[in-house]
């Protein structure tokens, strides 16, 4: 093959993209990644999971400080907020990971190439063609971290690189209000509300799903106060419905608001403030805010790939189609992540992408999408894997539930977080486990253990008979898996 024929271009460097960048290189595949932001890693890394998280872990320690040192017997003056260093310190964490990536980029002799690709129609049957026009406006950053990161890097001109290949991982973007259009300042998205130069009086929150009830968190522990409007009558309408119950009842405990069941139908500026009108039935109100956050979901980032002239295929909700290879409806074009269907995760993404790599190296990878786990990072975190309640009674599937309550666990007692339960969906016959749900302190980490139990095809009797140290908050899915036979020991 040509020297200048890649075996493999991809489009986007966030989880989906990098990650397959990296395995496929790691396979042996010649590599080019056409990106057109400043910095690797796409939305996770940059305006997503990453400094959404860096600000979740320090106002959960502004208000630990604030609110619940007193219980442990620390006594300290009320804590004062340094925004400013809070955000750079998330800025930092940012950096460090991007650059992590753009580490790995060279160690496994990725090619970088700055700038938007776009699919150029085939010049013949050997290979694909990538359109890369170069962003004009790059910061001063981009410009010197790209001096040495491979072909292409720092070359202003259009260029037009040669692949075999080709796979799309552009992601996805926030949708907006078509009434109420993201204006950067007052009406925003989460790339805006991660980093507000001050601490919004009110922020109001339209959609109570993953960012509105995490970046609500944030600056409700940074003493905002916080409404959310939520269309539907629970939050986090995928989830359990125990587990959404008892999310709002935790959130409105820390002072949270919520109008359920309630839409906003418009807005207009009085005074320095919006006034925002929502209907909830046939009741109409105006609530006055300082900053509206619109977090009502993502759509796939199609647009400007070139996709109709190629007649890659969309599917009615506008997600690129594939196969079980990823490929889609054009033979050497593959997609993976936000773009095609299932939940916008970046785990999923990651999953895919090494899939996919391995599957083009001609190996029988797959993706187990009934174990994909969900977590919201709320304090108390919520985390899911499996079947909801709901689904089993809805799919007539027979089951047993168990239950364990924090209150029971002696390391949350420890700790003093003692809201929330982990949950235990069994089948009634084999035992198999079908779901696992939990509200909790660390659900996070807690959910990868029944992840893998399940993966495995493990049952609740297996998680049961399995040592889980103690004292640790590990110990409720053990006595939750023990419930589903009605033989917990500690409740
Ligand atoms: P989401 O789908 O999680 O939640 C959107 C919410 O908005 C839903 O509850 C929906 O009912 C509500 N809604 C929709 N239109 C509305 C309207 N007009 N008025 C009021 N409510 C309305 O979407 P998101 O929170 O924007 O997150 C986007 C994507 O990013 C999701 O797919 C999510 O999976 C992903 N994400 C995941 C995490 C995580 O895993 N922790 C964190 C952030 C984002």
């Amino acid at each position: 093959m040509a020297e200048d024929i890649f075996d493999l271009i991809i489009i986007g460097a966030g989880p989906g993209g990098y990650v397959a960048a990296i395995r496929a290189a790691q396979l042996g595949m010649r590599v080019a990644v056409v990106e057109r932001n400043a910095r690797l890693g796409g939305v996770c890394l940059n305006e997503g999971c990453i400094p959404s998280k860096a600000l979740l872990d320090s106002s959960e320690l502004f208000a630990l400080a604030r609110d619940k040192f007193s219980l442990h017997g620390i006594v300290i003056e009320p804590p004062r907020l340094d925004l400013a260093k809070m955000l750079a310190r998330k800025d930092d964490v940012v950096k460090k990971l991007t650059d992590g990536v753009a580490f790995l980029f060279k160690k496994n002799k990725i090619a970088l190439v700055q700038g938007t690709g776009r699919l150029q129609a085939p010049q013949n049957n050997e290979f694909h063609q990538v359109e890369v026009t170069p962003v004009r406006d790059l910061g001063l950053e981009t410009r010197e971290k790209n001096s040495d990161q491979g072909p292409g890097a720092g070359d202003r001109e259009m260029q037009v690189l040669k692949g075999t290949r080709v796979l799309l991982a552009t992601g996805s973007q926030p949708v907006e209000l078509p009434f109420l259009p993201f204006d950067g300042k007052t009406i925003v998205s989460a790339r805006e509300a991660l980093s507000f130069e001050s601490v919004p009086e009110h922020l109001l929150v339209v959609g109570g799903g993953y960012i509105g009830l995490e970046l609500g968190s944030v600056w409700n522990r940074l003493g905002s106060q916080v409404t959310v409007v939520e269309m539907l009558p629970n939050l986090i309408p995928t989830s359990d419905g125990q587990v959404a119950e008892g999310l709002l009842r935790a959130l409105k405990k820390q002072g949270f608001t919520f109008r359920m069941e309630t839409r906003v139908t418009g807005a207009t500026f009085a005074g320095g403030k919006l006034l925002v009108q929502v209907v909830s039935g046939d009741r109409k109100e105006e609530i006055s805010c300082d900053r509206m956050l619109v977090a009502v979901g993502r759509r796939p980032l199609t647009a400007g790939l070139g996709l109709e002239a190629l007649g890659v295929a969309l599917d009615r909700s506008g997600r690129v189609s594939v196969d079980d290879k990823y490929q889609t409806s054009v033979p050497g074009i593959y997609a993976i992540g936000d773009l095609i269907a299932g939940p916008m995760l970046a785990h999923k993404a990651m999953e895919e992408g090494v899939v996919f790599a391995e599957r083009l190296a001609g190996q029988a990878s797959v993706v187990d999408y009934e174990f994909v786990p969900g977590i919201v990072y709320t304090w108390p975190e919520g985390a899911s894997v499996g079947k909801t309640e709901e689904q089993l009674k809805q799919e007539k599937i027979p089951y047993a539930a168990g239950r364990f309550n924090f209150m029971g666990n002696g390391r949350a007692r420890c700790m003093a977080e003692t809201d929330g339960f982990v949950k235990v969906l069994a089948h009634q016959e084999t035992g198999r486990v079908l779901g696992v749900h939990i509200l909790g302190p660390r659900a996070s980490d807690l959910i990868a253990e029944a992840v893998t139990v399940m993966t495995y095809g493990g049952s609740a009797a297996d998680i049961a008979m399995t040592f889980h140290a103690h004292p640790t908050l590990s110990e409720a899915l053990k006595e939750a898996a023990l419930d589903v036979d009605k033989r917990a020991i500690h409740s």
